[in-house]
């Protein structure tokens, strides 16, 4: 064999285009870290430019197929694929597990939670209504019908690295369209996974593309700049958000934004403490804090303050940090260095403005976590507006707690605020849960509950935490325009 046919057949070949994996057109590629100990878990293909253009390319050949199937073949599809998910989830949950750091129990519900948008959306591309609307004339008829937008730009993130892709290529293959995905560039392994179950389910050429990179822009410019596509949905930061919102504006395309977070967790003093403080270790810890929805403000009111805290610093410094493969640990690395460095920037410059430290607050240097980028599980008193912690996302493992003494004020509190994704209210009195939950600004309000989501139910948020809603009929509304027909009879 030659030495150029040796090189060719090692060559990593995560890139998927027009139903076929392949290495990226300049042949480069880049090393995906394993980020418990920093170790190099694989290699992925750096696509570029030429593979974006080539992807849009062979979307685009597959929409004009792929659009007039009917949604019984489209359905069948989804749920093969849903099968072979629910199949493979240990092996997935591993592998996310090993790429993106969550403890095994926390992927292997990721896992579930992704499968379950692959079956929902099965069912609701049969579900995709039109209208007869009554015409003024009596010779006149008016309809609708919902056609799906094009080809779709979906770009996703780590945090979530396999529901966060079947939560935009489900509803949009349901509806019809077809999709190029530029997966994070810390999780393309997991991206891979996934598409490699959308082949296996017998997904036709073209209709799913996949272009790993480590050079975003060229590929995101590259996808937004292309007339045929239709529309970018984007889950990831608010910054990266705002920028990809203003290019897709150049070639006027549909746009879904699933944004940053700053949730705000309200505790009144009619609430029962123990359950409010157990609820917020569960959910604020889930990933390590690097969730859209992680709790950032903590909201107790004072009279209640002493108790919700004795039971949540006591559950924090219990929790085993390590390898999410380990048993018994609950809480992971974060993802990389930079977020490292902003946990200690936070804590400081909260510490320098007055804040109190009741456990952690500092990296973990055990022998065994020093590999890996390991914040200990913190949690901040006396935590004030004057403090980065208070208006900035958060996205790790500290716990923020903020005495308030009236309903009035936390409202205003809580809603001080750029982002509106979701919000969280603990009370024993029903009156207040709805007066609260309608004043609140947010996309998603979770009462006395810290798991208000759902493949069934619409998912985002409002202000800088997007616009759009994945999940729920509202998600596949995202992947359909409305062609209106009028008729003279
Ligand atoms: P990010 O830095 O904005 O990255 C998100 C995605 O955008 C990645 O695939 C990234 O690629 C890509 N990207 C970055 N710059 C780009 C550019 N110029 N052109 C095209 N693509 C570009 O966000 P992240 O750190 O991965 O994720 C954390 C953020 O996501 C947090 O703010 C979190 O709240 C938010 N989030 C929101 C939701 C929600 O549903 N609202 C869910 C999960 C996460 P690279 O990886 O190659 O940089």
């Amino acid at each position: 064999m030659s030495a150029e046919n040796s090189d060719r057949s090692s060559a990593v070949t995560t890139i998927y285009i027009d139903g076929a994996w392949r290495a990226a057109t300049s042949g480069q590629e880049f090393d995906v870290l394993d980020p418990a100990d920093g170790s190099v878990l694989g290699t992925a293909s750096d696509g570029a430019a030429a593979d974006a253009r080539q992807a849009v390319d062979a979307a685009t050949a597959a929409f004009a197929t792929w659009s007039r199937t009917t949604a019984y073949e489209r359905a069948a599809h989804l749920e093969r694929a849903h099968a072979l998910m629910l199949e493979r989830a240990e092996d997935l949950a591993l592998l996310m597990t090993k790429e993106q750091g969550k403890p095994l129990k926390a992927a292997r519900n990721e896992v579930r939670y992704a499968a379950d948008f692959l079956g929902w959306y099965a069912e609701e591309a049969k579900r995709v209504y039109g209208a007869t609307i009554p015409s003024s004339r009596a010779d006149h008829r008016f309809m609708t019908m919902r056609q799906p937008v094009g080809v779709v730009a979906a770009i996703t993130p780590w945090n979530y690295p396999i529901s966060m892709i079947t939560r935009k290529v489900a509803p949009a293959i349901a509806a019809g369209c077809t999709i190029v995905l530029k997966p994070a560039e810390q999780t393309p392994l997991c991206a891979v996974a996934v598409f490699q179950v959308l082949h296996d389910a017998g997904v036709p050429a073209g209709v799913v593309n996949l272009v790993t990179t480590s050079e975003p822009g060229a590929v995101g410019d590259t996808l937004l700049d292309s007339p045929a596509v239709r529309k970018l949905t984007f889950t990831g930061s608010t910054e990266v958000g705002m920028a990809l919102n203003a290019k897709a504006a150049r070639t006027v395309k549909r746009v879904s934004l699933e944004l940053g977070g700053h949730a705000p967790f309200l505790v009144f003093g009619d609430a029962d403490p123990r359950r409010a403080a157990k609820g917020l270790g569960l959910v604020k810890f889930l990933n390590t804090g690097q969730a859209c929805i992680s709790p950032n403000r903590i909201f107790v009111q004072r009279e209640l303050v002493d108790d919700f805290l004795d039971v949540l610093v006591e559950r924090v410094a219990a929790m085993k940090a390590g390898s999410g493969l380990d048993k018994d640990v609950t809480i992971g690395p974060l993802i990389d260095a930079a977020a490292m460095a902003k946990m200690r920037r936070q804590v400081a410059n909260a510490v320098e403005h007055g804040a109190k430290v009741l456990t952690g607050g500092e990296r973990l240097t055990d022998p065994h976590l020093t590999g890996g980028q390991f914040f200990a599980p913190t949690v901040l008193t006396g935590v004030t507006p004057a403090m980065d912690v208070y208006y900035e996302e958060t996205f790790g493992p500290i716990v923020p707690v903020i005495a308030f003494d009236d309903e009035d004020e936390v409202i205003a509190m809580a809603n001080d605020t750029a982002y509106g994704l979701a919000a969280y209210v603990y009370t024993g009195n029903l009156s207040r849960a709805f007066r609260v939950t309608e004043q609140l600004r947010f996309g998603i309000v979770g009462i006395n509950d810290i798991n208000p989501t759902s493949a069934a139910a619409p998912f985002g948020g409002t202000k800088h935490s997007g616009l759009g809603r994945e999940g729920g009929p509202q998600g596949i509304e995202e992947y359909l325009d409305t062609k209106l027909v009028g008729i003279s009879l």
